[in-house]
């Protein structure tokens, strides 16, 4: 059963179409989205000639992770991030990690109900010095990052999306305003990959991209998950890092990380780490500073090399700092200042 209209939070980012349907602005899909119908998310609902959005202020649950998690290596180490998702995407990923939200509805009885005042308290109340949207994609919450992040930032409180970052020009502008940071998934560099198995595009996500870098303070880190076979040639690899190095510059962290079967991709085997030492081996020989390995043990792939003197200046297993020879923001060794935010 839904909830009455009345208590829903009307959308931004619409237009009136033809034939009684709207069309949403919110991301690059453009859903054109009929009386009593959801748009590709699920989440967003034309209820009589107006666009709600049925996930603001219903996370399915709240968990504090180490923000190491998210992954952001250059982002306030060794602090907890108080982290909630809402059902729905805006992606169709064949292999999401995270598929029992992503592809869920809004149920009514399993959501919780929150303000956005409520979840800052509550990053407050467990000393966290963040919070992150996170799980699904932020994007399709855009009204409730807002707000979330409108309060947080008079608690001098930090809001980090993790995200694949298919937004429009528009949207983003106004969500990411009062943001700190992000992580953003760069799934793979064909736009067959990003056609086949997430059902979105390339191009829009690599406009954000260069936009979080030239027109922002958002600190940003990249994500790219290798699937055997799919996306994890040393071709794609080269041509990724390429990229980034030419439009993002040589001080954007960047994530490798190790795919496990899951949804509708359960026929592959998991990554072997030896992809993923090879990726990061291929990055930094281009010139990427900080390249990192994820969701296996390694702790020389997961540390962070001042790359000035050389020395571990941040020791990591999984999601656990070891070592921290930071001071501030600069390696305690030789002085040399690291990339990204490393107080509140
Ligand atoms: S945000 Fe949702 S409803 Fe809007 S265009 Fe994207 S997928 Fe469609």
């Amino acid at each position: 059963m839904l909830e009455k209209v009345e208590n829903l939070k009307e959308a931004l980012w619409w237009q009136l179409d033809k034939n009684d349907k709207i069309l949403c602005t919110l991301c690059p899909r453009f859903c054109h989205i009929g009386k009593g119908q959801a748009g590709f998310c699920f989440i967003r609902k034309n209820i009589d000639g107006k666009l709600y959005s049925l996930g603001y202020g219903r996370p399915t649950g709240f968990a504090i992770d180490p923000v190491e998690k998210k992954p952001l290596n250059h982002f306030l180490p060794k602090t907890g991030i108080l982290s909630f998702g809402t059902a729905g995407c805006n992606l169709g990923c064949r292999f999401c990690q995270n598929w029992h939200m992503s592809k869920a509805t809004l149920d009514n009885k399993k959501s919780l109900k929150v303000t956005a005042e409520q979840v800052v308290m509550l990053a407050k109340q467990h000393g966290c010095p963040s919070i992150a949207i996170t799980y699904n994609d932020p994007t399709i919450i855009g009204e409730f990052v807002i707000d979330i992040a409108k309060i947080a930032k008079e608690e001098n409180i930090h809001v980090v999306l993790v995200t694949a970052g298919y937004i429009t020009p528009t949207a983003r502008k106004e969500i990411y305003k009062n943001v700190s940071a992000a992580n953003v998934d760069l799934k793979g560099f064909t736009d067959e990959f990003y056609r086949k198995q997430t059902f979105s595009k390339l191009e829009p996500i690599l406009d954000t991209l260069k936009w979080l870098k030239h027109e922002t303070n958002v600190w940003f880190e990249l994500t790219n998950l290798k699937i055997p076979n799919e996306n994890d040639s040393l071709e794609e690899t080269k041509e990724m890092c390429d990229w980034i190095l030419n439009n993002l510059g040589d001080e954007v962290p960047l994530h490798f990380t190790a795919f496990h079967p899951d949804f509708k991709m359960t026929d592959k085997k998991r990554t072997p780490t030896e992809t993923l030492t090879t990726a990061r081996e291929i990055a930094m020989k281009m010139g990427i500073k900080y390249c990192y390995i994820g969701n296996v043990h390694d702790l020389s792939g997961q540390t962070t090399y001042c790359p000035s003197c050389k020395t571990a200046i941040i020791v990591r297993d999984w999601h656990s700092v070891l070592t921290y020879n930071m001071e501030k923001n600069k390696c305690r060794n030789c002085g040399h200042e690291i990339a990204g935010i490393f107080s509140p």
